[in-house]
């Protein structure tokens, strides 16, 4: 076909999604993805000098039906991302026999939503506002729940991007200290989409940079360990710059067919939308 002949001539940009990330369909299938991740995972690490153990691995299961989730429990996943409130929660009732799987919601949230997210989810990575943080805690109080959070912040000066402006993290971080369900476990970021690598990059960099300013005046109680940044077409870059968890869907599933569109408000002028 054509599209190979001008795919060999042109790498495949970082989020060219469609095409590299065959459907998994068995365990095996699952077994054999993990392991190709995890080992991307290994040599990321080596080039950065980490060790792999500090990098730990959320496969994203949105858009995944039950069936193809339990295969990819089967093979060894135990704590699934989701973007949506509403689908993560009939995903957490539906497999309540499988007891040791835990939920991450790694997506924007009403505060309307929060009343789910604090009957089930065990982490909330996209904190991004106090009427999100003073929701949860009362959701939280009334379940007596606690919950590990994640500040997600806009890396990428994307104005219509979800996260907080790096510049307000502090503030931010000050504020929180008043909820006591929530558990501050670090900062989550999603970058550029652009096939420009550096620009990719510089928002990792962000991050940690903001991360590593942050923690020396971090209020008591509040511990900035982690940092989730990286996907699937982005990973190994977050890696060399520091990401200890990376939000890995498409490498481990397979392509979705939803455009990213519909999980984050704009996607950047190189993304064509897909078909
Ligand atoms: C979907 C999603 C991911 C994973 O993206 P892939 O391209 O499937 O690896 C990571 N983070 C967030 C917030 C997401 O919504």
């Amino acid at each position: 076909m054509s599209n190979t002949e001008s795919q060999s001539l042109t790498p495949p940009t970082l989020h060219d999604q469609h095409g590299r990330w065959p459907r998994a369909e068995s365990v095996e299938d699952f077994q054999r993805n993990l392991a190709a991740v995890h080992e991307r995972i290994a040599a990321a690490c080596q080039r950065a000098g980490r060790d792999p153990a500090g990098v730990c691995l959320l496969p994203v299961s949105k858009t995944v039906d039950e069936e193809r989730i339990r295969m990819s429990y089967a093979a060894g996943c135990r704590l699934l991302g989701e973007n949506k409130v509403q689908e993560a929660y009939r995903k957490w009732n539906a497999m309540a026999d499988l007891a040791d799987l835990r939920w991450s919601v790694i997506g924007h949230l009403q505060t309307n939503k929060a009343k789910l997210v604090a009957r089930f989810a065990a982490e909330f990575q996209a904190l991004d506002s106090l009427r999100v943080a003073e929701a949860l805690e009362r959701r939280l109080q009334a379940e007596g729940r606690v919950l590990d959070v994640f500040v997600q912040v806009n890396t990428s000066g994307e104005s219509s991007k979800y996260g907080l402006p790096p510049e307000e993290v502090a503030a931010f971080l000050q504020s929180l200290r008043a909820f006591s369900a929530l558990r501050v476990r670090g900062f989550m970021t999603l970058a550029l989409l652009s096939a420009d690598a550096a620009r990719v990059r510089q928002c990792f960099v962000r991050l940690r940079e903001l991360r590593d300013r942050l923690r020396q005046e971090a209020p008591d109680g509040i511990i900035l360990d982690e940092l989730s940044m990286g996907m699937s077409g982005d990973y190994e870059i977050a890696i060399e710059e520091g990401a200890t968890i990376v939000r890995v869907g498409q490498a481990i599933y397979g392509a979705r067919s939803t455009p990213d569109a519909h999980y984050w408000p704009t996607v950047a002028e190189e993304e064509e939308p897909r078909s």
